[in-house]
């Protein structure tokens, strides 16, 4: 692991030369003998000028004026758009979407165009704007190149080139080295096999695959990371800086899962995520990209409640405490498709509140959020567990009243606050549909009902997602 801390830093200083020396190289894109022409894009079905403009980065005027279009309306299919802002560019262009685990390398690799170039072509100053789902610009004649993607281990290009029975010289030359020691441990390299074989961007090596779910990452709810890694022993997560754990995920063949609780007041833009993948054979393999987090439809709310109980200093412990009692990841998982409301019909389709309120307590300014879903009841209401878990605290606390938490494993918590009584112990298991406690009106509350909390990697999250859909 030392060792890979300088690889990665030389990457990124490889990434910032080749990046400052696009600005000074001029590019071809090279296509369908359009000569020196401005570069061309066909529209497609479905097409708008403002997707086209965003895709090239340009201006949707300067778009419009370079094609004399007056009515943006009047776009159609199979029209040829002329792209301006492209300078020393020619040859028809596409719009390509990636996908997480495509990177500027990989995908310059794959399509044999420099990275410096293809950062020109999609006016990238810097890697981290390659985020996951990004359209990119590519020229047409560009096809990914098929092959075996090898991971370099501690071997020279030449074990590698026995090992994927090829020659040195054809892994030079199909993965744009400059020479036979221009490889390094940790580089993913094609393979190139025969005609037929279909083409990938992807900067994984061949048997492992991963899936951002959903693509885009919101404020306030779950992301997710569902990886597969032939071969992987052991797979650790970053996300903006903070550790994310991954699990085994046994129901798949070499599955491994991160889930991510974000923030519900994160600034929507793009965040860094990274993996790194150690195999079995001492082999190891490192992926960054950023990812997208946008903004929640969340709306605000104005509550009134005894001025004692607005102490920041007591909303701090409590808080503390809840964060300490919801910190650990259990590697066990004790949960099986979609959570289950925690109470019974009429009051399970009943909300007082909603997960992510930006709230104002006693006409004070906007200061905090909602952390969980409440529902409607009665002092006495019965409340179920919503999935199989484990009890890990059942008692009183000053804001939230009685509560009683469950792990329901991987950094999976509910939380259930106010309580008129609580009807499990710490350390008992529980199952889906178990009568766990019953609903009140203790602690900080303006009436009785269940303040019902999820929380996944120690960050509350919106628990409606967690009923309405299956994680992993
Ligand atoms: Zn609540």
């Amino acid at each position: 692991m030392v060792k890979r801390a300088p690889l990665k830093l030389a990457k990124i200083l490889l990434a910032v030369a080749l990046l400052g020396a696009a600005l000074a190289l001029p590019l071809t894109a090279r296509a369908q003998g359009d000569g020196d022409n401005l570069p061309t894009y066909v529209v497609r079905p479905g097409d708008t000028l403002s997707d086209i403009a965003f895709a090239f980065g340009v201006d949707v005027r300067a778009l419009m004026a370079a094609n004399h279009i007056t009515n943006p309306n009047s776009l159609r299919a199979g029209q040829t758009l002329v792209i301006p802002g492209l300078e020393g560019v020619t040859g028809r262009l596409i719009v390509q979407k990636t996908a997480f685990g495509d990177s500027l390398f990989s995908v310059g690799r794959a399509l044999h165009i420099p990275a410096h170039k293809l950062a020109r072509l999609n006016h990238l100053v810097s890697p981290f704007q390659f985020y996951a789902g990004k359209p990119i610009v590519v020229p047409e004649s560009a096809k990914p190149a098929a092959g075996e993607r090898l991971l370099l281990g501690d071997e020279s290009l030449l074990d590698a080139a026995l090992r994927s029975h090829q020659s040195v010289w054809a892994l030079v030359f199909a993965n744009g080295l400059h020479a036979r020691w221009d490889a390094i441990p940790g580089d993913v390299l094609i393979a190139p096999a025969g005609n037929g074989a279909k083409g990938a961007l992807s900067a994984f090596p061949s048997g492992f695959a991963a899936t951002l779910k959903p693509r885009e990452w919101v404020q306030g709810r779950t992301g997710e990371v569902v990886l597969s890694a032939k071969g992987a022993e052991k797979v650790v997560g970053e996300f903006d800086g903070e550790k994310m754990p991954f699990f085994r995920w046994k129901a798949k063949p070499n599955g491994w899962v991160a889930l991510k609780g974000i923030h519900a007041l994160a600034e929507p833009g793009i965040y860094p995520l990274s993996l790194t993948v150690t195999l079995a054979d001492g082999r190891s393999f490192g992926f960054a990209q950023a990812v997208r987090v946008v903004a929640g439809d969340y709306y605000y709310e104005k509550l009134n409640v005894p001025p004692s109980l607005l102490n920041p200093e007591l909303n701090r412990k409590e808080e503390r405490f809840l964060e300490q009692k919801t910190a650990a990841a259990m590697p066990q998982r004790y949960w099986e498709g979609k959570f289950a409301p925690p109470e019974k019909p009429p009051f399970s389709d009943c909300h007082p509140s909603y997960f992510g309120a930006r709230r104002n307590y006693n006409s004070g300014a906007f200061f905090w959020y909602h952390t969980g879903l409440d529902f409607c009841g009665r002092v006495g209401t019965p409340i179920y567990a919503p999935a199989g878990g484990k009890v890990v605290f059942v008692g009183k606390t000053e804001i939230h009243g009685n509560v009683t938490i469950i792990d329901h494993g991987w950094g999976v918590y509910t939380l259930y606050c106010h309580q008129s009584a609580a009807l499990v112990k710490e350390g008992q298991t529980v199952h889906k549909g178990d009568l766990i406690g019953k609903v009140g009106r203790t602690g900080r509350v303006t009436g009785p009902h269940l303040h019902w909390e999820v929380r996944v990697d120690g960050m509350p999250v919106d628990p409606q997602e967690w009923l309405d859909r299956v994680f992993p």
